[in-house]
């Protein structure tokens, strides 16, 4: 198994390509028209492309599929929420649309779902080549969050970044989700691949999830926290206050 992780020039956000016996699953494939093209080139250079897979639905992560011949696999949240027409599937195209037209970024297939597309349900196993990759569901930053073992690397999506505080849609379920990371990192993952920033020693992806714990759970005592981590980082205290609005809501 081989695993290569192109970084864009927007966020530090990964683009994951896992090979297997020389088929090859592309994670997230962003952002931009020129990274895409050097995404799908090194990908036609490893082998013949299987599946997309998105980690989550938000913008940022899913405009990079109109770039593969290949069909998109998706949480069953995902699924649902595109199949129904539900507004959060909406907003998050609406949220492409918006970023591209404010930087004159050319998107010449348009802001939409994939039409061929696989719902994957939490455990489920995806044969590659001769390994078995495992699926889980990940709620929390956002519903339809899912992340890939592969191997002794496991995918997370948007949690476990480096560069970011946790950005919470629902608390709840974010906490069940860190600790269900941190269980499944410690027995037997080596490497993290985040959404956001550089790949990960198991060490420093639990150091990771358990100060992002440790920020939640005082949220949830005190009403506050200071941040993490990245809070020079402009727009991280209105990430913040988010959090905390979220919390009030709850
Ligand atoms: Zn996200």
């Amino acid at each position: 198994m081989r695993i290569d992780v192109l970084t864009s020039g927007i966020w530090q956000t990964t683009s994951t390509i896992i090979e297997v016996d020389g088929a090859c699953l592309v994670i997230d494939p962003a952002y931009f028209p020129r990274e895409l093209e050097a995404i799908a080139a090194h990908t036609a250079e490893l082998g013949r492309i299987e599946a997309v897979v998105f980690t989550h639905g938000h913008w940022d992560h899913v405009m990079g599929h109109t770039a593969f011949d290949a069909p998109v696999w998706v949480s069953q949240t995902l699924e649902h929420s595109i199949i129904t027409g539900h507004p959060r599937a909406a907003k998050y195209l609406e949220d492409a649309r918006d970023f591209d037209s404010r930087w004159y970024v050319p998107r010449p297939r348009g802001h939409a779902w994939p039409l061929a597309r696989r719902a994957l349900a939490d455990e489920e196993h995806l044969a590659l080549g001769r390994e078995l990759i495992r699926v889980l569901q990940l709620p929390g930053h956002s519903p339809d969050g899912l992340g890939l073992v592969a191997g002794d690397t496991l995918l997370v999506g948007d949690y476990l970044s480096p560069c970011e505080i946790p950005f919470v849609d629902n608390l709840d379920a974010y906490l069940v989700t860190l600790r269900r990371l941190i269980e499944v990192i410690e027995h037997g993952v080596r490497e993290v691949i985040p959404g956001h920033g550089p790949r990960l020693t198991r060490a420093e992806a639990v150091a990771i999830a358990r100060a992002d714990l440790a920020y939640l759970e005082r949220l949830l005592a005190d009403g506050d926290a200071p941040l993490p981590r990245a809070a020079d980082v402009i727009g991280m205290r209105d990430h913040h206050l988010e959090n905390l609005a979220k919390l009030r809501s709850g």
